[in-house]
């Protein structure tokens, strides 16, 4: 194969991917991230991105278990112990990305200031990507956040 033709095989193998995952948005039903996540979690994501007209882009939604603990060791790598890892990355039993219930989006300016109306909020002061369904935010607001996921009750089961 001339040089230049494996260059751009390669490049293409390299980057179609990257690009789709990029890509990926609220309504994107065949994507196992976006499929998966509650229903209802999903049809508030689809309201606000239809009113709004910004395509939601998901970095990551629903994680399957083992998608989830990949996560978490390369979090303590990447931040040197396990009780800072967990500022950011929760285990597979505690994490709402595995049972669906939580989802990393861009952009959010929208959303830290029109979310609430749908029930879309966000949990973490540290991650202004995360968000989760608090259905009673749609009558009184979002719940006062959480400074980091080690504050969070729900991460200390
Ligand atoms: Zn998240």
């Amino acid at each position: 194969m001339p040089r230049l033709l494996l260059l751009l095989v390669v490049a293409l193998t390299l980057l179609v991917p990257a690009a789709w995952a990029d890509g990926v948005t609220v309504f994107d039903d065949d994507h196992p991230g976006v499929r998966d996540l509650d229903p209802d979690l999903l049809h508030a994501l689809r309201m606000a991105a239809t009113d709004s007209g910004i395509a939601f882009h998901v970095n990551s939604g629903r994680r399957s278990p083992a998608q989830q603990e990949q996560l978490l060791r390369d979090a303590v790598k990447r931040y040197g112990s396990a009780e800072e890892a967990a500022r950011w990355v929760a285990t597979a039993d505690t994490s709402r990305h595995v049972s669906g219930d939580a989802v990393d989006l861009a952009p959010t300016a929208w959303l830290s200031r029109h979310g609430a109306a749908y029930g879309l909020c966000q949990i973490y002061e540290n991650e202004p990507w995360h968000y989760e369904l608090r259905p009673a935010a749609v009558e009184s607001g979002c719940p006062p956040m959480y400074a980091d996921p080690t504050d969070d009750p729900r991460m200390h089961r």
